[in-house]
């Protein structure tokens, strides 16, 4: 089920990191650790323009769209560096990772002449519309419906939880286009909605830390237009599987918390004396990283070779998740326990912001009981 053979990042891609460093260096705002431990929920269109501008986007796109025509591990070089540094990348995040790809594979020419330069340019965003009030890990019985009307389609419906979409430009929403909910993934599509038609109302919702990043989006008998369906009717359960191996194999799964990581090792490092217990926690959070690193790199392996490691990639983001959330709760131990040596204010702003929202590691992107619930179908247990 998972790839045994041991992959290694190509001399070519590897080479890309200075360049990537550098840009860093040069173009990053100056924000304090908490800030920096948002990175792929940090917002700034900015920053993700000049990333556009640097050719750092859209590098496994094919370059007659903008594209870089590097592959899975170009990109892997450069999202390990951007979430390494904290460097916040909402804006173009979900454009990059899954969108662009999505149209790339299976949008019309027309389709793909429209949205991927502007998205390779980091100016066109875009967010995901799967989950619904009522369909979440259930995501066959998403009841958002697009009719067919004329040579379009007339949208109704709401999606819940959608990352971005009041900074989106576009998203990508799976619908009902034809039969009910009992008929599950029988009569599902993919449609693009630009966010901005008539009939589209998109109301932030708060999370625990106060941001505000994922939204209620309410379609009131929106009219899409003959091009904005992606893909053939009908295949969209099988058009989001491919995209959710896309979203669970990259290296975003084992990076949440690096921010905190490296703010708890700058700390101990500036200490005469380092605590033992916590060079020992780091010790074995680097050794837990390391073997995620590798598997993660093992599945963008299998994705640059066309395949879909849809049950291994549940894997990683499973032991990811679980890693990611035990160093909050490391880090919360390690301050507690001894008082008398004050933590400096770049570890405890991260521990504030990875806390609070550690619980949603594991919900974001499919949840871990779904995710074992896989895992075990792969294993012929289901
Ligand atoms: C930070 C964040 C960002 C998100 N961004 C997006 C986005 O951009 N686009 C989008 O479409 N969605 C997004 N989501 C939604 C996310 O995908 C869903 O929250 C998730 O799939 C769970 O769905 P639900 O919230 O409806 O919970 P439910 O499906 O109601 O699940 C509730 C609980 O029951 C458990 N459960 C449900 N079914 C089973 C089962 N069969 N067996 C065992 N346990 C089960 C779940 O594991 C969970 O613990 C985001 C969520 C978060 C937290």
């Amino acid at each position: 089920m998972f790839p045994l053979s041991i992959e290694r990042i190509p001399d070519v891609d590897e080479a890309l990191r200075p360049a990537i460093r550098d840009f860093i260096a040069r173009e990053m705002p100056p924000i304090d650790a908490a800030r920096r431990s948002r990175s792929w929920m940090g917002f700034d269109a900015d920053f993700s323009r000049k990333l556009g501008q640097a050719g750092f986007l859209g590098l496994t796109l094919p370059r007659r769209y903008g594209g870089g025509e590097r592959g899975y591990f170009a990109r892997f070089v450069v999202v390990e560096e951007l979430l390494s540094a904290g460097a916040p990348i909402s804006a173009h995040w979900i454009a990059d990772r899954q969108s662009g790809p999505q149209i790339a594979r299976f949008g019309t020419e027309t389709q793909r002449q429209r949205y991927l330069p502007a998205l390779c340019r980091g100016e066109a965003f875009f967010c995901i519309g799967m989950s619904e009030p009522d369909s979440g890990s259930d995501l066959a019985s998403v009841r958002t419906r697009a009719i067919p009307d004329g040579d379009g389609y007339r949208l109704t419906g709401r999606k819940i939880w959608t990352t971005n979409a009041h900074h989106a430009h576009y998203m990508v929403a799976l619908v009902r286009t034809s039969g009910g909910p009992d008929d599950r993934q029988a009569g599902l599509s993919q449609v693009i909605i630009d966010l901005t038609l008539p009939g589209i109302t998109v109301r932030p919702l708060l999370d625990l830390a106060g941001d505000e990043h994922f939204n209620e989006v309410t379609f009131d008998d929106v009219r899409l237009g003959p091009d904005s369906l992606l893909g053939q009717e009908g295949q969209g359960w099988a058009q989001v599987n491919a995209e959710l191996a896309l979203e669970r194999s990259g290296p975003e799964r084992l990076l949440s918390s690096i921010v905190l990581l490296d703010a708890l090792i700058a700390w101990q490092r500036s200490l005469a004396q380092p605590d033992p217990v916590a060079v020992a926690e780091i010790g074995a959070m680097h050794a837990r990283l390391i073997v995620l690193r590798s598997m993660s790199i093992g599945l963008t392996a299998m994705v640059e070779r066309g395949e879909n490691p849809l049950i291994p990639s549940a894997v990683l983001k499973d032991i990811g998740t679980h890693g990611e959330q035990a160093l909050a709760e490391i880090v919360t131990r390690l301050v507690g326990a001894d008082p008398t040596r004050s933590a400096p204010p770049d570890v405890l702003g991260a521990l504030a912001y990875i806390s609070q929202m550690s619980p949603t590691f594991s919900l974001r992107g499919g949840t871990r009981e779904i995710l074992r619930g896989m895992i075990a179908r792969g294993l012929g247990l289901r």
